[in-house]
């Protein structure tokens, strides 16, 4: 048992991690704290989980969102205080009296904040994978410096923590190899459109592909689930998290999504780790991380589950996996392209403004036009992110 109850935020409080993270606190009160809880718009999901939580702050990035939250909250008596914009989502990612910052804003606006919360040092549990396939660099700088823990919550990310080795000191400084591992096996369950015949995905909706057959998950994580460019951005994640190299990493598609990826040693060994697809198990583990924590999520039923298989992704049917392993080659800001390139693509999709096949062609073309570079600071990073998605709302803005 811990002998103080840790502080907690949590960025991206009103999505689908925000909301399994505070079911994972909610269960610890003996442990856990919520010091603040972020949100974009959804200020009604936030004004209820204040009234539950009771947070010091609240922080809207929408201005007219943050009023009506300030209102509701006065209006029931609650005494969370109201933020509002980039500069108080950074404040409360920082802030000295917070022990634990749970990163699940969606997509390139969880950079700064979470950039934030590796500065000030803190427990960082990373959600936010577009952040680190951004700023890979830059942000292991910074851990380094700051001395921050970076914890994965992605699922596979979190399975490849529990299988490697508990030196991570080892394998950080001195490469996979050192640590005695050969490579790394990330699974993928091959999203919805794993069996759709290749001539039906043109007409495919933003429903069908958001319907994702095990996991419930946020809309954009659930098309990028559906193109498997979540699977490209998932491997350059490992690159960083584990100091991989791309050739280290190999995609293998489990459609059961019940081994959540895999660590092969060089003496033949591969440990899995196994559960149900329930974020609940990811997030307690780094919560709780050395120590072990109930998450609210049932036993494996492994006879009910009854088969396990396994077949190498289809890069005629998911190009964008290629496209991102391409990026994972190239490097420098090629990472930050691809995701500026994609979060435009799937937006308009989502908007029914392109197909899902348009998805891949949209990044590949804004690949294929701007040209990476090593990024020195953020700076680099933000330009290339702001030229990519300039690129791809003009090549959608064409169509
Ligand atoms: P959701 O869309 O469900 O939630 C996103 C959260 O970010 C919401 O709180 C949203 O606020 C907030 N947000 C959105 N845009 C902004 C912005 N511009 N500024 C500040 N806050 C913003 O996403 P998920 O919970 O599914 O995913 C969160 C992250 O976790 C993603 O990076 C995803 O890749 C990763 N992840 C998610 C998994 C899952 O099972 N869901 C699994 C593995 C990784 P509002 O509600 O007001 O829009
Ligand atoms: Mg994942």
């Amino acid at each position: 048992m811990s002998a103080t109850v840790q502080s907690i935020t949590v960025l991206g409080a009103s999505g689908s991690i925000g909301v399994s993270t505070l079911d994972v606190i909610a269960r610890h009160p003996d442990r856990y704290k919520v010091f603040a809880l972020t949100a974009d718009r959804r200020w009604q999901v936030l004004a209820t989980q204040c009234l539950a939580y009771r947070p010091r702050y609240a922080v809207m990035k929408d201005p007219v969102s943050a009023s009506a939250l300030e209102m509701e909250l006065r209006r029931q008596g609650c005494t969370t205080e109201v933020l509002q914009g980039d500069d108080a989502l950074a404040q409360v990612a920082s802030d000295p009296e917070v022990d634990t910052v749970m990163a699940a804003i969606v997509g390139a606006a969880g950079l700064l904040p979470t950039l934030a919360a590796v500065r000030a040092g803190k427990k960082v549990l990373l959600a936010n994978k577009e952040a680190l396939v951004m700023a890979g660099g830059l942000f292991t700088r910074v851990v380094a410096e700051s001395g921050a823990l970076l914890l994965p919550i992605d699922s596979e990310h979190n399975a490849i923590f529990q299988c490697l080795p508990n030196h991570r000191a080892d394998y950080l400084q001195q490469g996979l190899k050192s640590s005695g591992v050969r490579k790394i096996l990330l699974t993928a369950s091959g999203g919805p459109f794993r069996n759709t015949p290749l001539s039906d995905l043109p007409k495919v909706t933003p429903e069908q592909a958001c319907a994702h057959p095990n996991w419930s998950m946020g809309q954009k994580i659930s098309v990028d689930s559906a193109t498997m460019l979540n699977k490209g951005l998932e491997l350059i994640e490992a690159c960083w998290l584990f100091n991989a190299r791309p050739q280290q990493v190999q995609v293998v598609v489990h459609p059961q999504s019940v081994i959540h990826s895999m660590v092969e040693y060089i003496d033949g060994s591969v440990l899995a780790q196994l559960g149900n697809p329930d974020m609940r198990t990811p997030i307690a583990h780094a919560l709780a991380w050395p120590e072990r924590i109930e998450s609210g999520v049932a036993s494996l039923d492994l006879i009910a589950t009854a088969r396990l298989d396994f077949s190498s992704p289809d890069y005629m049917r998911f190009p964008c996996l290629r496209l991102a392993q391409q990026a994972a080659e190239t490097a420098g800001t090629a990472p930050a392209i691809l995701n500026a390139a994609n979060e435009v693509a799937v937006a308009s999709f989502l908007q029914r403004r392109i197909r899902f096949d348009q998805i891949a062609v949209v990044i590949e073309q804004v690949l294929s036009r701007i040209v990476s570079v090593e990024p020195h600071d953020l700076g680099h990073v933000q330009a290339a992110d702001a030229e990519a998605r300039a690129l791809a709302q003009q090549l959608i803005a064409q169509w």
